[in-house]
């Protein structure tokens, strides 16, 4: 006997967000009009996406030091201006790709400064686009999760800047730790629209349906947090970066699969994800 037909929900605005699609076309463009172009880091976290890059003239080098006279791309999430200045003393040709909500952010902790204000940025240490909005003022705070916030001494004044992707559940444990130890605090919540509209609707797809999958790459801090909101209203997720990665058993017993992705994966990885489980199904 056939098994009852799978019912697919996909997660409204799943895969590439808007700054993600505008980083990869300037990356073409530039590589169509100049031959080869170097990308400093990934400039989206997808090996697929990466490699088709590769193929197209869009070359990875890990420090500017590896550039010699070819035009350079800064990525969707930014790059620190000390190395924004090292490519300029180089006399490089810039081609800035940085997501215009990146730039905001980057606006917005400036601000933080100019008020005199402790500048708090709440993302992951490390991460290039934390980095280069910490490098947009003279000092700032990071903070990865409530844990760091416990850490920190009373203060008189301090402002808040959001890495893009991060949740705002981390975003509301960090804050409320933070309001019995600031005087004079202002949030200023720079979590893009993108990634907001993502969290919402993994989190009603994980409350809707039996099994979740959420594609993208184990390098993607943005996929890794969509699959920590899903786990957290439906323990039946897994992380996929492709099709193959798909196991039948997963949808035995299933009546509905919902489906989301990080915002560097593309959409036809998505696509022959939702081809291969209504092969299953
Ligand atoms: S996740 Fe948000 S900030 Fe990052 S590139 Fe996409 S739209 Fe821009």
């Amino acid at each position: 006997m056939n098994s009852p037909r799978i019912k697919i929900d996909v997660a409204k605005g799943c895969g590439f967000c808007g700054g993600v699609r505008r980083a990869v076309d300037i990356a073409l463009k530039a590589a169509d009009e100049y031959g080869s172009v170097a990308m400093l880091g990934d400039i989206v976290h997808n090996e697929d996406v990466v490699s088709m890059l590769e193929s197209n003239g869009v070359h990875v080098v890990n420090s500017p030091e590896d550039i010699t006279n070819k035009p350079v791309l800064l990525r969707a999430h930014g790059t620190p201006p000390e190395t924004e200045n090292l490519l300029r003393e180089k006399g490089l040709f810039i081609i800035d790709a940085t997501c215009p909500l990146v730039k905001e952010i980057h606006s917005a902790v400036r601000e933080l400064e100019k008020e005199n204000r402790t500048c708090i940025i709440i993302g992951d240490k490390g991460h290039e686009e934390v980095d280069g909005i910490s490098g947009r003022v003279k000092t700032s705070l990071i903070l990865s999760g409530p844990q760091d916030a416990e850490k920190l001494p009373s203060m008189k004044k301090a402002g808040v800047v959001v890495q893009s992707t991060q949740t705002h559940q981390n975003l509301n444990a960090i804050v409320a730790i933070l309001l019995t130890k600031v005087q004079d605090l202002r949030i200023i919540n720079t979590i893009c629209a993108p990634s907001r509209q993502n969290q919402k609707e993994a989190e009603r797809i994980a409350r809707e349906n039996d099994v979740i999958i959420v594609i993208g790459s184990r390098s993607s801090a943005n996929t890794r947090r969509l699959y920590q909101v899903v786990k957290k209203y439906n323990p039946d997720v897994y992380l996929v970066s492709s099709s193959d990665e798909l196991e039948k058993d997963w949808f035995n017993v299933v009546q509905s699969v919902g489906i989301t992705a990080g915002a560097s994966t593309p959409d036809d990885v998505i696509g022959e994800v939702i081809f291969k489980i209504r092969e299953f199904g």
